[in-house]
């Protein structure tokens, strides 16, 4: 599945010559960056209005996308269905996305600076000793995190629909709208809303794992990992220890493909496991989850109980004629750390900028090639760290004795520092050649001893 997942993240395609250099900037209430845009080509200009696109989908994608939108001349409507949401999720989020987004410290619960990783026989390493003083993963609720980021939006020019989205009407010719049909609630009729349509030329589809825009396009399915997560309220004694600190566990216990989670938050921590092979055994998987973290949760009450798909892989197709998918819609979430917020943010954000620049600043149509940029960069930017994160997963998360080398491995600073610096800042870090050697070497040690371990286990059991 992961072959096929590597395989279908290509969406390249040429880009025309025409080069004109614009400003993006549209007047609003709140203060924005101005940058330089090359726009590549002369598409049929829109008369007496503006550019308009729909963005499906409240969450980080969906916020990010008509916030870059509205800044950049569009005419913006982004439909939530639920304005209160609170998306399962565990919240992590890494330190550039608090300086890339400008997001506020007060919406962050946790800085957390101690990660422990701990293994199937209860090895724990403390993962976060290379951080320096001002590094931390952030930890975030999400109705906290997606209503800032729907807000920013609103702020700046796009209108906020509080309404399902039910289906759209593909254009009938070059040109034509897209006619998009939803449940309004925002007019006060009960429970159901009332049916209405509004015309768009482009659409985001931003709008989650089950997004209803990409079976609108026929994007094809995706292979996906049932998450399952409980908020738990734990004395305050005991929140004492999670104040900066969160666990990861792994074995075959808590997840025979993922990890269990343990993740502080403002007044409760949220307990966590994942899988995409045992889906129908996940409730027993969060039992051991919650057995392995025990001593440290005892006494707590569960606060709220939450599931939601992670999908695993891209979708076939991410682009059709004017229509986009970002964030889980499209399939960003990274294998081995079921990371998802920051590349909805970000693809929500780069899609955003395609449209801004095709259009050149909602002046002119956009048509596929423009949406196609957007694919292409993210693509390239992007493509190393899936693949790395898919590697890793199929590598150390295949047995308990790999796991046990893994966690063995995370003990060594430079494992540390290499892994912290590419998941606290998204860039592939270079290494140093000689620790590069030491690692490797180690690597093979600890995974040799791995499966002279496992065979072991198997004579035991036989
Ligand atoms: C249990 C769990 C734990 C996770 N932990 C982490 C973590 O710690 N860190 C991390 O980075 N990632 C984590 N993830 C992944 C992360 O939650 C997602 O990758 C991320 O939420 C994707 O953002 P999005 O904006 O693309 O989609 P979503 O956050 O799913 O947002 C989609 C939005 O669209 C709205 N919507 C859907 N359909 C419609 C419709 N028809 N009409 C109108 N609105 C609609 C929804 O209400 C929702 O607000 C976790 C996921 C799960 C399930």
């Amino acid at each position: 599945m992961a072959s096929i997942a590597l395989k279908s993240f290509i969406g390249l395609r040429q880009t025309t010559s025409e080069n004109k250099s614009i400003v993006l900037s549209k007047p609003t209430t709140q203060t924005h960056r101005n940058f330089r845009i090359n726009a590549s080509k002369s598409s049929p200009r829109v008369t007496g209005r503006n550019l308009r696109v729909a963005v499906v989908g409240g969450g980080p994608a969906g916020g990010a996308a008509a916030e870059t939108l509205a800044k950049g001349g569009v005419e913006t409507f982004l439909f939530e269905r639920k304005l209160d949401n609170c998306k399962p999720c565990g919240g992590a989020i890494p330190l550039c996305m608090v300086g890339e987004f400008d997001l506020p410290l007060d919406i962050i619960d946790r800085r957390v600076t101690k990660m422990k990783m701990i293994s199937p026989s209860n090895v724990a390493v403390d993962i976060g000793r290379t951080l320096k003083p001002h590094e931390y993963i952030g930890m975030v609720r999400r109705e906290v995190l997606d209503a800032y980021l729907r807000d920013r939006a609103t702020t700046a020019g796009a209108t906020v629909i509080n309404g399902l989205f039910l289906k759209m009407d593909l254009p009938k010719s070059t040109g034509s709208p897209y006619v998009l049909h939803y449940s309004d609630y925002n007019a006060k009729t009960g429970g159901a809303g009332e049916k209405k349509t509004v015309e768009v030329d482009a659409v985001i589809g931003a709008d989650g794992a089950n997004s209803r825009v990409a079976k609108n396009i026929n994007a094809g399915e995706y292979e996906y990992a049932i998450a399952f997560q409980e908020r738990i309220k734990i004395s305050d004694d005991k929140m004492k220890y999670y104040e900066d600190l969160a666990e990861m566990y792994v074995g075959d216990d808590v997840s025979p493909d993922f990890y269990g989670w343990v993740f502080p938050k403002c007044d409760h921590v949220a307990v966590g496991t994942g899988t995409v092979t045992h889906k129908g055994d996940i409730k027993k998987l969060q039992i051991a989850t919650r057995l392995r973290a025990r001593d440290k949760i005892e006494g707590g009450t569960i606060i709220r109980v939450e599931a939601h798909p992670i999908p695993e892989h891209p979708r076939p197709r991410r682009v059709l004629d004017r229509v986009a998918l970002v964030g889980d819609a499209a399939g960003y979430v990274t294998k081995c750390s079921g990371e998802g917020i920051y590349f909805a943010a970000k693809s929500g954000r780069m899609c955003a900028e395609a449209i801004v620049e095709g259009s050149e600043n909602g002046k002119r149509m956009v048509d596929e090639s423009d949406l196609r940029k957007y694919l292409e960069k993210w693509d390239k930017t992007y493509w190393p760290t899936y693949k790395v994160l898919d590697v890793l997963q199929k590598v150390f998360y295949r047995s308990n004795p790999a796991r046990e080398a893994f966690v063995e491995m995370c003990a060594d600073e430079y494992v540390q520092k290499m892994t912290f610096d590419s998941y606290l800042y998204k860039k592939v870090v270079p290494g140093n050649p000689l620790d590069d050697l030491k690692l490797a070497v180690n690597t093979i040690g600890s995974l040799v001893r791995a499966n002279a371990l496992r065979k072991e286990m198997e004579k035991l059991s036989v």
